[in-house]
C-alpha cells in the first residue's frame, strides 16, 4: 500500500496531553486538507477519553494504547508503539513535537521505518518541501524528501493550536500492542521546583541575561516575575555560567516561547536568543546599552540599569495591588 495521510504522534507528559499536540494537530489538519488525505493520530500511554479529544481537535482516526510500558516516556517502547500504529495506518508523513522526547523518538522512527527525517520544521509548502532554521537560525534551509515516508519534528509555537470542536466525527480505537521487552527502564522522575510557572505555555515571561551579573542577580528578575505572575527565563550566557538551570533557557538551543509579554533584563538579543522569543506579542527590553539588538527589537526599550529600574517597577506594581512595600 502506498503511504498516505499524516500521522500526529501525541505524547503525554505525566498522563497529561502536551500543548504541543494541539499545535501538531493544527499543522496536520491543514496539511491533510491541502493534500485531501486523512489525519491520523497515535496516543501511546493515553486513554480512550484523551483519544476522543484528539478527534475533536481534528484527527480523523486515532489509535491509543494504555499499555503499562508506556506510562513513562521510554524511547524504545514509544518507538515500538508508533511503529505499530504506522504499520496499521501506513502514513506518508509523521509529525512529532520538537521536544527532547519528540526528537529522540523521531530519529529512532526514521531508522525503523526507513524514512527521511527533518527536525525543527517551521513551514510546510504545498510542493512537499519543508523549511527549517539552520546555522544557528541565520539561514532557513528548504528540505526535499526523497523517501516515501517522512518523519518530522515540528518547532514549538510555529503553528496555531487546533481548537476543540465538541462532537466532531472521527474514529478512536485501541491499538493492538504487544511490545518486545525494553532494554531500559525509567527508575524515577524528579519534578521541577514547586511553584514555578512553566515557560512553555506562559503568557508572561521575565528573562535575565549576562547583565544580571551572577546567580544573586536573578533575585531582581524573580521579583519582577513574581509581581507580574510571570515565568522566569534566561539567556544561554546566564545558563552556561551556572546562574540558573537549563530548563529556563530561551532560544535556539533552549525553549521557544510565544508569550503576550516578554521582559528581557540585561539580554543583548543575539540571533540565537531572538530565535526563541521574537514571536512574543510585546517585548520590553531593559538594558544599559540602547544600541543592542534587543533594544532595537523591543516594543518598549528602557535604557536603564536593571538593579535600579526593576525595584522601582516592582514597588509600583505592589503599590497598585495594595501589597505593603518594605521601606
Ligand atoms: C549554536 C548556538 C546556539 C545558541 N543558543 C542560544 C540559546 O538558545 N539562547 C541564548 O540566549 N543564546 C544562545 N546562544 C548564545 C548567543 O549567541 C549569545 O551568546 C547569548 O544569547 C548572549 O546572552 P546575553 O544576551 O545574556 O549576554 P550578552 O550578549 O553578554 O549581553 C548582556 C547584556 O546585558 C547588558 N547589561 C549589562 N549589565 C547590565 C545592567 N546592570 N542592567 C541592564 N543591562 C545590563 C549589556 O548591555 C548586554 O546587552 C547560542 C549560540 C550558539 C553559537
Amino acid at each position: 500500500m502506498n503511504p498516505q495521510g499524516i500521522l500526529v504522534v501525541a505524547l503525554n507528559q505525566r498522563g497529561q496531553a502536551s500543548p504541543a499536540t494541539w499545535e501538531l494537530l493544527g499543522a496536520g489538519r491543514a496539511l491533510a486538507d491541502a493534500a485531501k488525505q486523512p489525519l491520523f493520530a497515535v496516543l501511546p500511554g493515553g486513554t480512550a477519553e484523551q483519544a476522543r479529544e484528539l478527534v475533536e481537535r481534528g484527527a480523523d482516526r486515532v489509535l491509543w494504547t494504555a499499555h503499562p510500558s508506556l506510562k513513562e516516556f521510554n524511547d524504545e517502547m514509544h518507538t515500538q508503539a508508533v511503529c505499530a500504529a504506522a504499520q496499521q495506518l501506513s502514513p506518508a508523513r509523521i509529525l512529532l513535537p520538537g521536544s527532547v522526547a519528540g526528537r529522540s523518538l523521531a530519529c529512532r522512527l526514521a531508522v525503523k521505518l526507513q524514512a527521511g527525517l527533518a527536525t525543527d520544521v517551521s513551514e510546510f509548502s504545498p510542493s512537499g518541501m519543508v523549511k527549517r532554521g539552520a546555522f544557528g537560525g541565520n539561514l532557513t534551509a528548504e528540505v526535499e524528501f526523497k523517501s516515501p515516508i517522512q518523519v518530522m519534528t515540528v518547532q514549538a509555537m510555529a503553528f496555531p493550536p487546533a481548537a476543540r470542536q465538541a462532537g466532531r466525527a472521527g474514529e478512536a480505537a485501541e491499538l493492538a500492542f504487544a511490545p518486545a521487552a525494553a532494554r531500559t527502564e525509567v527508575i524515577s522522575f524528579s519534578a521541577e521546583e514547586a511553584g514555578e510557572i512553566d515557560l512553555g505555555g506562559a503568557e508572561r515571561i521575565v528573562s535575565g541575561g549576562r547583565g544580571v551579573g551572577g546567580p544573586d542577580g536573578f533575585k531582581a528578575v524573580r521579583d519582577l516575575a513574581h509581581a507580574l505572575g510571570a515565568a522566569v527565563g534566561a539567556s544561554r550566557a546566564a545558563v552556561d555560567s551556572g546562574w540558573i538551570p537549563y530548563r529556563h533557557q530561551v532560544g535556539l538551543t533552549g525553549r521557544t516561547v510565544r508569550p503576550k509579554l516578554y521582559v528581557a533584563c540585561g539580554i543583548s538579543g543575539q540571533i540565537q536568543h531572538l530565535a526563541g522569543m521574537s514571536n512574543a506579542a510585546n517585548i520590553v527590553a531593559i538594558n544599559t546599552d540602547p544600541e543592542c539588538p534587543m533594544m532595537q527589537q523591543a516594543t518598549i526599550s528602557v535604557a536603564a540599569d536593571i538593579f535600579e529600574f526593576i525595584p522601582l517597577v516592582v514597588a509600583e506594581i505592589k503599590k497598585r495591588k495594595g501589597v505593603p512595600v518594605a521601606a
